[in-house]
């Protein structure tokens, strides 16, 4: 099959989250597997030199935007038998961040400009995926958009990484940025209660929706989960399905990475004890191997729990023995909460605020102890790859996480993690007292340790089940 990929985020390029890892990594995978793909992202200027300076100009393409002539130029790359497309646009995409503050047009600009480039291809693909609302309107355009008549038959499957964006807009902004008729948003067809919808609108155009995990699959047509579109999720029922996201182990490997102090493997665990020295050196905490170090590395904002830490750290850190490093960014109200909890714990706590792919895989290499406390997590990587350095993950057990993080049994020495429910009988502190508990147990926390390490995480089972979804709707 031939598959075209577009996303607004791939790794190694372009990464704020999730996202960036799954674009970097499915295609290489569908391409052991014998099939074409192509993926489509942007030229953002913060891709690093190293690959930028690889890329190759290969066209200059001309069309009408917003009622005027646009052009972009497409570069391309090839990796690991993947063709990589880059839409380059300086007004667009010539930025430090990859999201800004005019996104509906950035990424309406980049949809049309998916389109443009297919049309212009010699051999038409098989199959569209686009991921997220930043491509979610490809392929509404593909189809009700008379320019595209051409390449009306290609068939379309949306992944939604994070139901939480959905690209929700005023109808004015759809009539500027897609030139479309107005009874597109008069009608419902791109509108959900009030509100322009991108991801709604991607969703009822697809001929499949998938989403990142069993378990958020369920839950989005939930209520609690749903985001507000679970009704109109329901009605696509038939259509979505739930395909767990695998990590780049090639990527994450802690027998290979050249990011981390001292490469380890399960056979040789001594390594793991010289990255932790290392985290604690540059966190300039006391080096001891002997003290459990917790970690979180994430985006700082409401869905991943920091005000579940907010209740549990404080405490913790003043009577236990322990140390704690973040990495991350996002909202200033946690920010600021660590960088109090680091001036309060000066010698137990360090943060790092800010995005550091190295500093990263030094911590998922070092640590002990994984936090995540999420209220939902559609997948979620960061266990996997936590638990693929032997780095031990405390999780609330929701999407992705439910499905493959398990609550370790003392009796069978089986099970990779804790987990809580965040009810009263399983609230995170206690699973988290139960892990530092089995930390002074070593033949427990290596039980716990290798069964995680042991898990195969890979993408090539999610591949072959993408793949073979494809061959279905084709
Ligand atoms: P989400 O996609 O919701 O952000 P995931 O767990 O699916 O969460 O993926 C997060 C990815 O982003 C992981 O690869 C994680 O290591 C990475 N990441 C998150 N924050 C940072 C950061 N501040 N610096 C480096 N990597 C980060």
């Amino acid at each position: 099959m031939k598959i075209i990929m577009a996303a607004a985020e791939c790794a190694p390029f372009a990464k704020a989250g999730g996202l960036a890892d799954v674009i970097g990594a499915l295609p290489k995978e569908l391409s052991r597997l014998g099939h074409e793909v192509n993926v489509i992202i942007p030229k953002y200027s913060l891709i690093s030199e190293e690959y930028a300076g690889e890329f190759v100009l290969k066209e200059s393409v001309e069309f009408s935007f917003k009622g005027q002539q646009k052009s972009f130029g497409v570069f391309e790359y090839d990796q690991a038998g993947v063709k990589f497309l880059f839409v380059e646009n300086d007004s667009y995409f010539k930025r430090d961040q990859i999201y800004g503050e005019d996104d509906a047009e950035r990424y309406a600009f980049f949809n049309r400009a998916v389109l443009e480039i297919i049309q212009r291809q010699e051999q038409q693909p098989d199959l569209l995926h686009v991921h997220d609302w930043h491509t979610a309107m490809v392929p509404f355009l593909l189809k009700e958009d008379q320019r595209y008549s051409s390449i009306r038959e290609i068939k379309t499957v949306l992944t939604i990484h994070n139901l939480q964006f959905q690209g929700k807009f005023s109808k004015d902004t759809f009539l500027e940025n897609f030139e479309m008729d107005a009874r597109y948003y008069d009608e419902g067809i791109v509108e959900w209660r009030g509100d322009f919808n991108s991801l709604k609108t991607g969703i009822s155009y697809v001929d499949k929706v998938t989403t990142v995990s069993p378990t958020y699959r369920d839950e989005i047509l939930t209520d609690f989960y749903g985001e507000k579109l679970n009704s109109f999720l329901q009605e696509k029922q038939q259509d979505l399905v739930g395909i767990l996201n695998g990590i780049d182990t090639e990527v994450y490997n802690p027998a290979t990475d050249l990011s981390i102090e001292h490469e380890f493997d399960a056979m040789s665990m001594e390594g793991k004890l010289v990255n932790k020295r290392a985290i604690q050196r540059r966190a300039g905490l006391p080096e001891r191997g002997d003290v459990p170090l917790l970690t979180m590395i994430s985006r700082l904002s409401g869905q991943k729990g920091i005000d579940v830490l907010e209740e549990v750290l404080p405490v913790l850190l003043a009577e236990e023995d322990l140390q704690f490093v973040l990495l991350g960014s996002g909202e200033e109200q946690y920010e600021q909460f660590f960088r109090t909890l680091a001036a309060d714990f000066p010698d137990k706590v360090y943060i790092h605020v800010g995005f550091d792919e190295a500093f990263a895989h030094l911590l998922y290499a070092g640590a002990d102890i994984f936090l995540m406390p999420s209220h939902f997590e559609p997948c979620g990587l960061s266990q996997l790859i936590s638990m693929r350095y032997g780095t031990v993950p405390v999780a609330n057990k929701t999407g992705g996480l439910k499905d493959t993080v398990v609550e370790y049994d003392e009796q069978l020495k089986a099970g990779n993690g804790f987990l809580s429910d965040f009810s009263q009988s399983q609230p995170f502190g206690l699973a988290l007292a139960r892990a530092l508990a089995f930390y002074q147990q070593p033949e427990h926390w290596e039980a716990v340790k290798t069964n995680g390490m042991k898990g195969d995480y890979s993408w090539s089972r999610s591949a072959a089940e993408y793949a073979k979804l494809y061959e279905r709707i084709i």
